[in-house]
């Protein structure tokens, strides 16, 4: 189990500048890590194209995420960005939370936020969220 999610300063420093360019629309990306023990220590972020069709969404592009675990074996975590709102889960969020392996990271303003996914459906618990 996940205890805590520990991001790298730069990363961190990144995603609030990637929303905000991304704006009005949601922006979002992958992440990859590695754990070790309870703490998930996240240390690279690829930005991907947001390919969803409305304002309020985001879908990564697959291909960006087939190409990253080929590579890096290491995709953790699933990022996007709140224009509206706070940094946790909407309802359309919850609904496609489909992969329980991926941490999912939701960034509003300048806040990041961490959650667990508990499967399809379920929703998310948070998760504790350090600088590393
Ligand atoms: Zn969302």
């Amino acid at each position: 189990m996940i205890g805590t999610v520990r991001l790298e300063r730069s990363v961190a420093a990144a995603l609030p500048r990637l929303a905000a360019a991304a704006l009005p629309r949601e922006a979002c990306g992958l992440l990859t890590g590695r754990r070790a023990g309870g703490v998930l220590l996240l240390d690279g972020l690829a930005p991907s194209r947001n390919l969803a069709a409305g304002e309020g969404s985001f879908e990564i592009d697959a291909a960006l995420h087939l190409r990253l675990q080929r590579s890096t074996r290491a995709v953790a975590a699933v990022w996007h960005s709140h224009p509206r709102g706070g940094p946790t889960p909407s309802a359309r969020d919850a609904a496609g939370a489909w992969d329980a392996g991926l941490v999912w990271l939701i960034t509003a303003g300048d806040a990041t936020t961490a959650w667990l996914p508990l499967g399809e459906g379920l929703g998310f618990a948070p998760l504790p969220l350090e600088l590393a």
